[in-house]
């Protein structure tokens, strides 16, 4: 529509400029179809009155010098014979005169016409050469005199069209317009202006029918402006257009944009809500006033109610266990209040199900920031931690079983000691006991046993008692350290510990003929730690040195156990326990599964105690290693956490 709109605003304005020189050339031959008339009437009056020759002369002299149009005036005779004559001064043309009469010449034959119709008549137009060689159209008047019905000459007027051209249209020609008259068929007699070549050409052409003649007067104009915008109409139209055109391309880009960004939103909220509802994880977010405004599936499914029975609650959620409301409700207002922020690792809680089931959970909670840098609220991500709770539940009590088997285990490997040692204490009092049985035996049937008898009989029950109670102790220290105790961490001193397990490595050492050296550090801290545990592993490390060193290669074996503060720093808070022995050592391929339960190197082993022992220690946050022993053996060192000085006070 605007390209047509265009086309027909170029197309209107065309039309304008044809019209106007349609007009123009109309306005044109009626100039000088006036000004032809005009001059009629003052050739006519030129015989008015009847003039003399000379008179005659001055007046057409004066007239050919005011219309420049008119070449020159002849007045004949009837007969067609040149009376007299006046020229032209602004045009010299050389006539010939002898051409002029013969009754072949355009003026005869103009004057034949006007006789016969006894009014003006004009000829058609003919080339007159001029003397210097160049020649222009002319075209002759024939005008009848008459006085009293009789015909007594003519004037015959020759007009150059050239000058009609100059003289009676040139004032009201543009620049670019072009007036020439033609002939019919079209060839040019005379030319004014010059309009200039090119594509935007219009032509008008209008007929000049003069009694006796007709010329076409036709009028070529070139338009101004023939560029892209030939005019304002069509250049508001077609700014208009291209505005348009922009504004719509822009739209479309525009629009094209927003469908992607659309599209673009659609999917990454598709994405996100995906996500939110694969997630096992529950969230949560809150205005700042408290108010629930968004949860997810998880959520709900966690805590058992619907998403619309939890949105806009502020004041207590409905999964808090009415117990601790008001414990909850603090934490809120603190949050609320912003003044604690809470802990990135997340607290644990404990929240209700609909069904009124109470289960812990673990909050991480962050504040949540808008797009505009404004804190609008939090946002809390939720893990039922129920499950985790139970699988570590089971894991602590399979653990403290696997550890009472690998104490069992320990005690089952030292029955043999025990008897061993038993042995020695029930053998003394068996003795003692047949002593004492023989000693009251009467040598006569009612002897009373004298006071030496009853001294020897004292001594033996004496001896039987030391040797119970020693018994007693084997037993009980055997006893104390399979019974159960409380898992608790208590501050313990390291010498503490040795004593509590010397009496079962000594049982060991002394079957397998070694020494035991112990050195504690003087002044040393208690540690914290759980003492079963901590004897057990000393225990676990005494027994396999003193294996290691159960090789008929070694003559003197030797069992160090050591403890002292670690050595980077002598306040260092950890202390180290070295068990040291000159045994076989530990190969390398050995050394790689050495704590992989279940890898022993002996037939009767279980292969549970060191990596027991690596549990322990790293349970306290210490470290179990080893390292080869120069010139041979092993030493396993391992940590235990002191209790500093400031704080020992309090445990
Ligand atoms: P078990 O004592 O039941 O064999 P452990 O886990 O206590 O199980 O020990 C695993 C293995 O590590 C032992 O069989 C032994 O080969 C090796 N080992 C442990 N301590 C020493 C040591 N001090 N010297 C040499 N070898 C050792």
């Amino acid at each position: 529509m605007l390209a047509t709109m265009v086309w027909l605003a170029g197309r209107y304005e065309a039309s304008q400029v044809q019209t106007r020189l349609e007009r123009d050339t109309a306005d044109a031959v009626s100039d000088i179809r006036v000004a032809l008339n005009r001059n009629l009437q003052s050739l006519q009056a030129l015989h008015a009155g009847d003039p003399g020759q000379l008179a005659w002369d001055i007046e057409a002299s004066e007239l050919l010098r005011k219309n420049r149009e008119l070449v020159r005036i002849e007045w004949r005779e009837p007969n067609m014979r040149l009376r007299t004559h006046a020229q032209s001064p602004y045009r010299p043309v050389a006539w010939d005169a002898r051409l002029r009469e013969s009754n072949q010449s355009d003026s005869a034959i103009a004057c034949a016409n006007a006789r016969r119709l006894s009014s003006p008549s004009y000829s058609s137009s003919y080339f007159q050469p001029h003397g210097d060689g160049l020649g222009s159209e002319m075209m002759e008047l024939c005008l009848p005199l008459t006085a009293g019905g009789r015909n007594t000459g003519f004037l015959v007027v020759t007009y150059s069209l050239q000058d009609v051209l100059i003289n009676l249209v040139a004032h009201n020609l543009t620049r670019s317009q072009e007036a020439s008259f033609t002939e019919p068929d079209g060839t040019r007699l005379a030319v004014l202006g010059a309009a200039r070549r090119g594509s935007r050409m219009f032509t008008a052409q209008h007929l000049l029918d003069l009694p006796g003649s007709t010329l076409v007067l036709r009028m070529d104009t070139w338009h101004a402006a023939p560029s892209v915008f030939p005019n304002v109409l069509t250049a508001l139209v077609t700014t208009m257009s291209i505005a348009l055109v922009t504004v719509m391309a822009v739209l479309v880009r525009d629009n094209r944009r927003r469908l992607r960004a659309e599209r673009d939103l659609a999917d990454a909220l598709a994405f996100r809500k995906a996500m939110e509802d694969s997630l096992v994880t529950g969230l949560r977010a809150r205005d700042l006033e408290g108010r629930i405004t968004y949860v997810n599936p998880a959520f709900c499914a966690m805590v058992g109610f619907g998403a619309q029975e939890l949105l806009g609650q502020s004041v207590s959620a409905p999964y808090w266990p009415p117990e601790l409301v008001d414990e909850y409700r603090q934490r809120q207002q603190i949050r609320l209040a912003g003044q604690h922020v809470p802990p990135r690792e997340g607290f644990e809680s404990v929240f209700m199900r609909k069904d009124g089931t109470r289960f812990p959970v673990l909050i991480i909670e962050a504040p949540l920031i808008n797009a505009q840098g404004q804190h609008t609220g939090w946002m809390s991500a939720f893990l039922d931690i129920s499950e985790q709770r139970r699988v570590e539940e089971l894991s602590r009590a399979s653990q403290e079983r696997l550890q009472a088997t690998a104490r069992l285990a320990t005690v089952g490997e030292m029955a043999s000691l025990l008897s061993h040692e038993l042995n020695q204490p029930l053998a003394a009092i068996s003795s003692y006991a047949t002593g004492s049985i023989n000693l009251l035996q009467p040598s006569a049937p009612d002897a009373a046993p004298d006071a030496e008898q009853l001294q020897d009989v004292r001594m033996a029950m004496q001896q039987i008692a030391r040797q119970a109670e020693r018994a007693g102790k084997v037993i009980k220290s055997v006893h104390d350290f399979v019974r159960r105790r409380d898992q608790a961490r208590e501050a313990v001193h390291a010498q503490q510990l040795l004593d509590a397990i010397l009496p079962l490595v000594i049982l060991q050492a002394r079957k397998l003929g070694v020494r035991v050296h112990t050195t504690v550090e003087p002044g040393l801290p208690p540690t914290l730690c759980d003492r079963t545990m901590v004897e057990q592993v000393l225990l676990n490390l005494a027994r396999n040195a003193m294996q290691a060193m159960d090789d008929p290669a070694i003559p003197t074996r030797v069992l160090d156990i050591r403890v002292r503060r670690t050595a980077s720093s002598p306040h260092s808070g950890w202390v180290e326990f070295a068990v040291t022995d000159i045994g076989t050592g530990i190969a390398p391929e050995v050394a790689e599964k050495l704590f992989t339960p279940f890898f022993t190197t002996r037939p009767e082993g279980m292969g549970l105690g060191l990596s027991m022992c690596r549990t322990v220690i790293e349970q306290h946050g210490g470290f179990l290693g080893f390292a080869p022993h120069e010139p041979r053996g092993t030493v396993f060192t391992f940590t235990l956490p002191l209790i500093q000085p400031s704080s020992s006070s309090q445990a």
